[in-house]
């Protein structure tokens, strides 16, 4: 089972917060970040993590189901 990171480029706006607190799950490309990868282990908090803090909210993570879990309210 695996979550799933997606960042919407449009809204990224290259801060690196994302890859400065998980650079094994993001990575800065030019202007805008990526997932290094789009499945994830599960349970892997640093992803909501990233997602809570990011300024843009530019950061979804699902769930095996493909529920939005994060960013969390
Ligand atoms: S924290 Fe958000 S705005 Fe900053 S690089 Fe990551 S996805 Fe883009």
């Amino acid at each position: 089972m695996s979550w799933q990171l997606h960042i919407a480029s449009d809204r990224c706006i290259g801060s690196g917060m994302c890859a400065g607190t998980a650079p094994d799950l993001f990575a800065l490309d030019d202007d805008h970040a990526h997932p290094v990868n789009e499945h994830i282990a599960e349970n892997d908090d640093r992803a909501l993590e990233a997602a809570g803090i990011c300024p843009m909210l530019a950061i979804t993570v699902r769930d095996a189901d493909g529920r939005e879990i994060g960013p969390r309210e």
